[in-house]
């Protein structure tokens, strides 16, 4: 370098110096030589070593710098979620500090699949090792972060996507319904809802299998993009429901048209079954209306029920509609409050031995006591059901039951509904509202209707509760079409013939369908109740068939006060076939001590009539006297 050179140049000058003065003669000039031969080649080390001191500060300044800038893009790197921000913020901090101006930044899929960010230049300029550096710490940040990036919003995507069809799912669904609100604030339009659901998709997940199912959800995705125009948003909402948000909706009329296309279903290409319709309920938010989204949602949601319901397929939520929902928010409120407040009661109605007419049992039966007059079950329970408010209603029934058995030491029969059952802690919840003993004098009614619908669930919850000792009795049997093979594999002890029946007794043919009904149940080694029971009659005619137990006005209507059991003068155990063995048991005993107790009683005025007679015979004489 040029101070090497110099330095040289120096030393030779000084050594050269030197030398000269041992060349000279003696004298002053020898001696001057040798005084200052050193002085040039000390100015030079001493300014070199200057320079390096300042370069070295320099550099030391320079990666000071460097490394802020780094930092800087670091800390922005960790803040944002723009990766095109990042990537710009690198390049002007690059081309600053690098000194290059042609710098480009750009981020590709590197060769191992994560991002990878690289700068480019135009210019061949050679870089020192620290510009290197710099540019390798800043590539690798810059990646990191648009890595990290990619990760989130690739979970943010699966987050807000239904992982089968791929449609927006229902929390996107609520996003896009928040910002939709804005818009259509904004711009004073109309927006309208379409709700689908698949009818009967239950039925046929469950009879050709969850494969054909998510086969059924794909071709009708498939169904609904073609029908909607492509920047038209639609979300799977869950389950079988669709649900298709219309931001410009032009008129109710334009709506409906869409959705009766919706309603007819993707059709047969290619499908060896026929894919079911569509039930789609429409609901309209008029610019300035005052619904939320949630309530718009349920608007249409309660117009697609209605739809089903009636058959109709595409119902508009309307003002009936609207009344409706209000009279079912009322009730459901109400019934919240009945519940705190205690309100409900159960009345007991006799299950009667057919051949004694002594009380073998009782079934609970709700009450709802109002000013407006008694709230019957079937005003109410329906809903009850369909909202799961039954759930803490049923566990008031057990325990309002437990009581009565407490009381009357009678087995008495509850009525549950598939919902309860499917909830994953009846099971749990029943031991509690019921205690420990007592088991065997408990029986839960499930309506045929209701074991036919959600089998898997409901079997294990009847399995749970044979195993604690209760028993399962088929309610309103003959009503549900179960086949026979069916009835035998689900875990049940008691058939109870439908009312229906025994109204039909008269009728022709009514008779035989309750022999059938009978042989039936004693093929399965059941017990059978016959309910409905209001004539002489008919509770001759299901003596006559066999029908150990009986149930109907005829015999008690259902009351609050607990029938008391009857000692009859005939009654002999062998014809109480209905009660269970342990029930049997029970009961002879019962009336074993009550006959003792007679007994006793007879004795002792028997006794007190002998003493009686002493007495008044002692009394006669003593008058005699
Ligand atoms: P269910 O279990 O079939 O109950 C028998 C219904 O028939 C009762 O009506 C009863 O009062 C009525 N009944 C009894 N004997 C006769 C008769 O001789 N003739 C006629 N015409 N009717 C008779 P209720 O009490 O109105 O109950 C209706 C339904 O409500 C019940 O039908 C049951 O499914 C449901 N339910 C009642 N209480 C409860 C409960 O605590 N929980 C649940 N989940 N459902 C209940
Ligand atoms: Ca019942
Ligand atoms: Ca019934």
């Amino acid at each position: 370098t040029a101070g090497r050179w110099a330095l040289t140049v120096v030393t030779a000058a000084g050594v050269g110096g030197l030398s000269v003065a041992f060349l000279v003669p003696p004298g002053h000039v020898a001696e001057l030589l040798k005084g200052v031969w050193a002085l040039p080649l000390v100015v030079a080390l001493f300014a070199m070593g200057k320079l390096r001191i300042r370069a070295a500060d320099q550099r030391v300044a320079r990666q000071n710098r460097l490394s802020e800038a780094l930092t800087a893009i670091g800390d922005a790197a960790s803040v944002t979620t723009d990766r095109a921000a990042i990537l710009r913020l690198a390049e002007t901090t690059a081309r600053e500090q690098v000194g290059d101006d042609t710098l480009i930044g750009s981020i590709r899929p590197g060769p191992h699949g994560p991002l990878c960010a690289t700068f480019d230049s135009a210019t061949e300029l050679p870089r020192d090792n620290l510009a290197k550096g710099f540019l390798t710490d800043v590539c690798r940040i810059v990646s990191v972060a648009a890595e990290r990036l990619r990760l989130a919003e690739n979970l943010r995507d699966e987050a807000l996507t239904d992982p089968l069809t791929r449609l927006p799912n229902r929390r996107a669904l609520e996003l896009h319904m928040e910002q939709a609100f804005v818009r259509v604030g904004q711009q004073g339009t109309c927006l309208g809802l379409l709700y689908c659901d698949v009818d009967d998709f239950k039925h046929e997940n469950d009879t050709h299998g969850h494969a054909w199912g998510d086969e059924l959800l794909l071709r009708i995705t498939d169904h609904l993009r073609e029908i909607l125009s492509e920047d038209t948003f639609v979300a799977r909402f869950g389950g079988d429901d669709f649900v298709v948000v219309i931001e410009d909706a032009g008129s109710r009329d334009e709506l409906v048209e869409l959705a009766r296309a919706i309603r007819a279903g993707p059709g047969l290409q290619g499908a060896d079954r026929i894919p079911p319709l569509l039930s789609v309920g429409v609901a309209c938010r008029e610019p300035g209306g005052g619904a939320d989204p949630d309530q718009l949602l349920r608007e249409a949601d309660a117009a697609m029920l209605e739809g089903r319901r009636s058959g109709v397929g595409v119902v508009v939520f309307d003002d009936a509609l609207r009344a409706q929902m209000v009279a079912e928010q009322n009730l459901g409120r109400e019934i919240d409050a009945a519940l705190v407040g205690e309100e409900f009661e159960l009345h007991y109605q006799p299950i009667v031995d057919t051949k004694t007419l002594d009380i073998v049992g009782v079934e609970a039966l709700i009450r709802w006591p109002h000013p407006d007059g008694m709230r019957m079950p079937a005003q109410w329970i329906p809903f009850a059901e369909k909202t799961g408010l039954i759930v803490p209603i049923g566990r008031w029934v057990v325990v309002a039951a437990r009581a009565c058995v407490e009381r009357l030491g009678l087995p008495i029969a509850v009525n549950v509904a598939a919902r309860q059952l499917a909830e994953p802690r009846f099971i749990e919840h029943l031991r509690e509202d019921w205690g420990d003993t007592s088991w065997h004098l408990l029986t839960l009614e499930i309506t045929e209707s209701d074991l036919l619908e959600d089998l898997s669930d409901v079997i294990d919850s009847l399995t749970a509760v044979r195993a604690l000792g209760a028993r399962i009795s088929i309610d309103d049997f003959g009503t549900g079409y179960s086949s026979f093979s069916r009835l035998a594999a689900l875990p049940v002890d008691v058939l109870k013939i439908d009312q229906a029946f025994v109204r039909d007794l008269e009728r022709p043919g009514g008779v035989a369908i309750v022999r059938a009904i009978v042989a039936l149940a004693q093929a399965y080694g059941l017990d059978i109740v016959a309910e409905g029971v209001e004539r002489i009659e008919q509770l001759e005619t299901l003596t006559e068939l066999g029908v150990p137990n009986l149930q109907g006005y005829l015999l008690g209507r259902p009351s609050v006060y607990v029938p008391q059991r009857v000692e009859l003068p005939f009654a002999s155990s062998s014809h109480r076939a209905g009660a269970t063995r342990q029930g049997r048991d029970q009961a002879a005993e019962q009336r074993d001590q009550a006959a003792e107790q007679r007994d006793q009683v007879s004795e002792q005025r028997d006794q007190a009539g002998t003493q009686r007679d002493q007495e008044s015979e002692q009394r006669d004489e003593a008058a005699e006297q």
